[in-house]
């Protein structure tokens, strides 16, 4: 038989009961009600950014693409043929290209072959040249020659990726856009904007959060030219660098090699 005080607290159990909660009230929590992850806060990333983007905005007052273009299609093909080759070389084949291939309809008429023999000095050259044919070829038959302005029509082009769909909205079309190239994926990092994230579509979605969607496109443009002339790959000059302080690799003075 159950007794009839099973079940309730006797004035012994509740002074133990208290007794338990003072002490467990002195104890720290176990979690911080805010984890810090082993990077910075949003707010302070946030701050962070707004600081690198004023600086960078009066280190590099003109911030625009290093490939040449003069219409929106041949910015889709620059920057196919910038995979795995630098800008300068893109900017010295392209003239020839469209020399002899002055529009879409004619890049979408030509035979991937013949594409491939002037572009073959960027690299890759039958995979590129088989893209910029593709991708001519639907400009032409769905877009009547002209480039879609969606994000999502640019990335479903042959050959288009995040990176140049991205490139485009924010060139062409003056729409927000974060392109992270190799410049914003390492700058990024060492800076401490993103923690140890080397995948492009990652690092995106993580500058999305902290970038206003009005200076990602310029900022981008901004570490590209900052990659280039400071911060540069394997050897950064943080001594001369206007971003020192604020940098997390900068203002930790490391001295090994990136
Ligand atoms: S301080 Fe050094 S690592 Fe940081 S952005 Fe400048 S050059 Fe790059």
């Amino acid at each position: 038989m159950r007794k009839k005080t099973e079940g309730k607290k006797t004035a012994g159990n509740r002074a133990g009961d208290q007794q338990q909660i003072k002490e467990q009230a002195k104890k720290p929590l176990k979690k911080p009600l805010k984890k810090k992850e082993d990077g910075r806060l949003l707010a302070e990333k946030k701050e962070l950014t707004m600081e690198v983007i004023r600086r960078l905005k009066e280190e590099y007052p003109e911030a625009k693409c290093t490939l040449d273009y003069a219409d929106a299609w041949q910015l889709l093909v620059s920057v196919r043929l910038a995979a795995q080759c630098t800008d300068a070389r893109v900017d010295q084949i392209t003239p020839k290209l469209y020399e002899k291939f002055p529009s879409v309809a004619a890049l979408a008429e030509a035979a991937p072959e013949q594409i491939e023999e002037i572009v073959r000095p960027c690299g890759l050259g039958p995979s590129k040249a088989r893209d910029i044919s593709a991708c001519m070829r639907t400009l032409h038959e769905k877009y009547n020659d002209n480039v879609p302005d969606t994000f999502e029509e640019l990335l479903a082009l042959p050959g288009v990726g995040r990176k140049s769909a991205n490139l485009v909205m924010g060139d062409v079309f003056g729409k927000p856009a974060i392109v992270t190239d190799t410049h914003c994926i390492r700058l990024t990092n060492l800076i401490g904007m993103v923690d140890d994230i080397r995948e492009p579509a990652k690092v995106e979605r993580e500058l999305w959060k902290i970038v206003p969607p009005e200076e990602g496109n310029d900022l981008c443009h901004r570490f590209v030219l900052h990659g280039r002339a400071v911060c540069v790959a394997r050897r950064p000059q943080c001594a001369e660098c206007c971003l020192r302080d604020i940098c997390r690799y900068g203002s930790a003075g490391m001295e090994r090699k990136i």
